[in-house]
C-alpha cells in the first residue's frame, strides 16, 4: 500500500518518499539518553512501509522490542526544493497521524555501530498513516494534542508545541536536500512516552484536529 486519502480530493495519493525526523521532542530525548542534535536527524522510510488504518502490522522476526512513536504527518502538495522557512508552509496540502514504528533493539545496535537505521524504521508495515485532513482545517498545527493508546492504555500524550523544529524549519532544511514533491510526507518526531508493542496489541493514536489512527498487531 502506498497511496493516502486526502479527504478533500476524490483520488487517492501516490506516496513518493517519507522523510522522517528524530530526536525532535525534548522530552523523547531524554528518555532514550540522547543528545540534543545541533542539525535534524533525518530518515526515510520507504512508502512500502505503509499501513492504513484498520490494518495489522507485523514485527520482523529478527526484534523483539518494537515500539511506537506518534507523530504528526505532513502531507505535501506541491513542489519546492531550497525553501526559505517563510515560504515553506506553502507546500504542504494537509496533515495526517502517523506512527513511526521503531525496532528500538536493532536500532540500538545500528547506532552504536554507526550503521544506518532502514532495517529498523523501513520495514513492510513500519509507517501506519491515516487519512489527511487539509491543512485549512487545522487552526494551528503547532499546537495540537497527540495521544496513543495501547489496549485502552494511554502510552503518550504530548503537543506539538513541544518540537523543538518547528514544521517550516524541518521543510526548509529538508527542501535543502531533497526536492519536496507532490505525495511526500515528512513525519515530524514524536514525544515522550514510547513502549513495546506485541502481537495482539490494539494500538490507537489520536491527534486533535487531524483524526485517528487504529492498528492490530498481527
Ligand atoms: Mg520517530
Amino acid at each position: 500500500m502506498n497511496h493516502v486519502i486526502l479527504q478533500d480530493q476524490s483520488e487517492p495519493i501516490r506516496v513518493g518518499k517519507i522523510v522522517c525526523l528524530g530526536r525532535n521532542y525534548v522530552d523523547h530525548i531524554k528518555e532514550l539518553g540522547n543528545e540534543i542534535p545541533s542539525s535534524p536527524v533525518i530518515f526515510i522510510k520507504p512508502a512500502s512501509s505503509i499501513v492504513r488504518s484498520g490494518e495489522q502490522v507485523r514485527i520482523p522476526d529478527y526484534s523483539s522490542d518494537c515500539h511506537h512513536e506518534v507523530e504528526l504527518a505532513v502531507l505535501i502538495g506541491k513542489t519546492g526544493s531550497r525553501l526559505k522557512e517563510a515560504e515553506a508552509m506553502d507546500v504542504v496540502a494537509g496533515y495526517g497521524v502517523a506512527i513511526d514504528l521503531t525496532l528500538r533493539d536493532v536500532q540500538s545496535r545500528l547506532k552504536e555501530k554507526g550503521l544506518p537505521w532502514e532495517i529498523a524504521k523501513g520495514f513492510d508495515t513500519a509507517c501506519p498513516l491515516s487519512d489527511f485532513v487539509p491543512a485549512a482545517a487545522v487552526t494551528d498545527p503547532h499546537n495540537l494534542q497527540l495521544t496513543i493508546k495501547v489496549n485502552g492504555e494511554i502510552r503518550q500524550d504530548g503537543n506539538t508545541r513541544l518540537m523543538m523544529r518547528t514544521i517550516p524549519r524541518f521543510i526548509s532544511e529538508v527542501s535543502a536536500i531533497f526536492t519536496l514533491q507532490p505525495g511526500d510526507i515528512l513525519l515530524t518526531g514524536t514525544p515522550a512516552g514510547v513502549s513495546r508493542i506485541v502481537s495482539g496489541d490494539q494500538v490507537e493514536a489520536e491527534i486533535e484536529q487531524v483524526g485517528r489512527l487504529k492498528i492490530g498487531v498481527a
